[in-house]
């Protein structure tokens, strides 16, 4: 934010870290994070990704968070919240028109 008191211009400011204006803004503004490695490397960031946490529990078995349990102990995730058992127990049975038939 300092550069564009100075500036007074998102397009003064770009072109004085070698970024577009809109790219200047994003990371003044918003906190914007640039995935491009060059951009990364004129602001000094590390070039390694950062690992965020997510809210929720991965079960044994499972890779995903939003896991329902089968009747036989087994995780699975659910392609519909209408199903009840895994893919084990109740394996996908297509109908004629390529949907899943569930029972
Ligand atoms: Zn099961």
């Amino acid at each position: 934010m300092s550069d564009y008191t100075k500036y007074r211009s998102w397009r003064l400011v770009g072109i004085q870290w070698g970024v577009t204006k809109p790219m200047a803004y994003r990371i003044a503004v918003n906190g914007y994070e640039p995935k491009d490695i060059t951009i990364r490397n004129i602001f000094g960031l590390p070039i390694a990704a950062t690992v965020i946490s997510i809210d929720g529990l991965i079960q044994p078995g499972a890779q995903c968070p939003g896991t329902k349990q089968c009747a036989c102990a087994q995780w699975f995730v659910p392609n519909t919240p209408r199903r009840k058992r895994c893919y084990t127990c109740s394996p996908r049975r297509m109908k004629p028109n390529g949907q899943e038939k569930i029972s």
